[in-house]
């Protein structure tokens, strides 16, 4: 495996490998969530690429930019066996001084995670273009655990002729239902406890639509009952909406994303299931 930083070690480097490349965008801080996607492109391609960056301009201001988990060592161990190339720019190699060029998608990214968190998605958007600028794979494999992130890139690429495969890849859980996820390290195990409501939440709505209810405002009333009985957890937002348009719903007639954002103390988490 090659740990390259700057844009001309990227380019090189990116050139001496023949045949399809897969790439794994990450913020680092690896668990098998991530793993199970760098899996998946190292069954499907040639070549590996994984990247690792904290991309400052998807954090909101009042966001864990500065204290979000990172160990590098820990990551580069993990993925060795993997990987053939692993990409850690620098802020200042992705946004040098004068950086003035954004990519931002409309409808897809403005309800739920795009109004909780302003700028978010256009932070996320210009990162994975650039990403994909850089290391120009063939796939890129993304979770299903960040849905509307999936769904927004999937836009990007139709809507800028990416030529790339967008894969993306289930959900990855702890034994108890807690989605994996690098911000699960804040949590203290009272509050570890009280993290698997989520899954509950969302089990409990699944239970309810395959018993026959297709009410939308029922279902998400499930979700919230369920999470208004664990007291350590604040409900942002939860959502039953259309699985192609993430509007919010009636009646489920097609195909639906029920997800959630849900603070437990500081930290907050996101889950979702897709139903039909
Ligand atoms: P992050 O490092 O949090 O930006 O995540 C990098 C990629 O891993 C994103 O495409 C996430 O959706 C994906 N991912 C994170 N957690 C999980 C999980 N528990 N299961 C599957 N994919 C995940």
């Amino acid at each position: 495996m090659r740990s390259i930083t700057s844009l001309d070690e990227l380019r090189s480097s990116r050139l001496s490998l023949d045949g399809t490349v897969g790439l794994a965008p990450t913020m680092g801080f690896l668990h098998e969530g991530h793993l199970s996607l760098i899996r998946r492109a190292r069954d499907e391609c040639d070549h590996v690429v994984v990247s690792i960056f904290v991309n400052p301009t998807q954090f909101g201001a009042n966001e864990d930019l500065s204290k979000y988990p990172r160990d590098i060592e820990r990551d580069l161990k993990l993925i060795e066996p993997l990987t053939d190339l692993v990409w850690m720019p620098t802020a200042e190699i992705m946004y040098p001084q004068g950086y003035q060029t954004w990519v931002e998608v409309e409808a897809i990214a403005s309800p739920l995670e795009g109004t909780m968190r302003p700028g978010h998605f256009k932070g996320v958007t210009t990162v994975v273009a650039k990403l994909f600028n850089g290391v120009q794979p063939h796939k890129a494999y993304f979770g299903q655990k960040d849905a509307q992130q999936a769904a927004v890139i999937r836009q990007m690429v139709r809507d800028l002729n990416f030529p790339i495969e967008i894969v993306v890849c289930p959900i990855v859980r702890e034994a108890d239902g807690l989605a994996m996820s690098s911000r699960n390290v804040y949590l203290d195990p009272e509050q570890r406890k009280a993290a698997t409501g989520l899954f509950r939440s969302l089990s409990a709505a699944k239970d309810l639509y395959e018993n026959g209810e297709r009410n939308a405002e029922k279902i998400r009333r499930k979700m919230k009952d369920v999470l208004a009985d664990e007291p350590l957890a604040k409900v942002q937002y939860v959502s039953c909406a259309d699985y192609d348009t993430l509007e919010e719903l009636d009646a489920i007639n097609g195909k639906a994303l029920l997800s959630m954002a849900v603070f437990i103390g500081k930290t907050r988490l996101i889950d979702n299931f897709v139903l039909g």
